[in-house]
């Protein structure tokens, strides 16, 4: 299939792109270079550096690369802190670049389209693990764009026959050899902990240890960043069949946040300080995911559910890319 990536510059479309074209598929990133990094495109993927705002660059690209199957929108403001500080980024620059998006899709006659959602859709589970039909309670500004972004996709299926998967990740993490977590600044748990072990910070603060959970840290369900790849290739493959569909992502297995410590401690031999500071507004308690659906309806087993492993990789490749990708 011929795919149009957006964000494929950053590191969870970066590592899809590459799968993607692993797995045999044409790709095209379009990115605007603002948290991503030229150096992740895959070299095989055609690279347009554009910004999702200018909807006239956008309809000159679906002009410009006739017979797009499909969409993997990935291009995002992701942080829920900094969208309970910049409310406007997320409910309009999200929302408004989707939009425009879409707009220029369906224009081209694009009829399929995969969105990275979150879990920040379910401030207050009633029931854990996670599933899809939990009650949706957006946990700031950015889980409600995304859940805009939804209910726009639900429209868009209704009025135009677009076919979509939502996929909600929980903790997105974990490397690969060449592709890595390389934000500017850092707030990601497990690599702020593994700059840690390579000396480029004192300490790790723990962000409340006052929480309902078995050591008083926040449970998270850390889900490695080559599941993520396979669930949208599979979920791109399949749009035919499914029609409009949305999958929580995730392991179904919560790790505390000192239990990710402890575990980076012993893949990285370094002791990793850690001091305990206040909550961070906006964290529930736990957010761990049912993907009983997804496994169902599309055969999606992530290999990697030990958080040694998915640390392990991510220590390989912040060991190998301590600057990250140095642009
Ligand atoms: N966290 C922490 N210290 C940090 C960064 C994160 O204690 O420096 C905690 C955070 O409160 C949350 C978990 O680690 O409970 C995962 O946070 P992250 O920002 O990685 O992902 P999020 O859960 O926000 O998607």
């Amino acid at each position: 299939m011929k795919i149009l990536v957006t964000g494929g510059a950053g590191y969870i479309g970066s590592i899809t792109s590459a799968e993607l074209v692993r797995a045999g598929h044409e790709v095209i990133v379009i990115d605007n270079l603002y948290q991503g990094h030229r150096a992740a495109v895959p070299a095989e993927a055609v690279f347009i550096e554009a910004d999702l705002a200018d909807r006239r660059t956008l309809s000159n690209i679906f002009a410009a690369y006739p017979g797009i199957d499909g969409i993997m929108h990935f291009a995002s403001y992701t942080l829920v802190g900094e969208s309970m500080e910049k409310p406007f980024l997320y409910l309009r620059d999200n929302v408004a670049n989707a939009a425009n998006l879409l707009e220029a899709a369906i224009a081209a006659g694009v009829r399929r389209f995969i969105l990275s959602s979150t879990a920040n859709l379910f401030d207050q589970p009633e029931r854990i693990p996670i599933a899809e039909n939990e009650r949706i309670v957006p946990g700031s500004p950015y889980g409600e764009s995304k859940f805009f972004i939804e209910r726009m996709l639900h429209w868009m299926a209704r009025i135009y026959g677009m076919r979509y998967a939502c996929l909600r990740y929980f903790n997105a993490c974990g490397d690969t050899p060449n592709r890595g977590e390389d934000h500017d600044p850092e707030t990601h748990l497990i690599p702020i902990v593994l700059q840690v072990a390579l000396g480029q910070r004192p300490y790790v603060t723990i962000f409340g240890d006052d929480y309902p959970t078995r050591d008083g840290t926040c449970v998270r369900d850390y889900i490695h960043v080559l599941d993520l790849a396979s669930a949208h290739i599979l979920a791109m493959e399949a749009l035919d069949r499914l029609g409009e569909r949305r999958y929580n992502l995730g392991n179904g297995q919560g790790f505390t946040v000192r239990e990710v410590i402890e575990t980076a401690r012993k893949v990285t031999g370094h002791p990793i300080p850690a001091v305990v500071g206040p909550r961070r507004p906006g964290d529930p308690a736990v957010l761990v995911a049912s993907s009983e659906t997804i496994r169902a309806e599309l055969g999606w087993q992530p290999r990697f559910t030990d958080l040694e492993s998915i640390i392990a990789s991510a220590w390989e490749w912040h060991r190998t890319h301590p600057n990250g990708y140095d642009d």
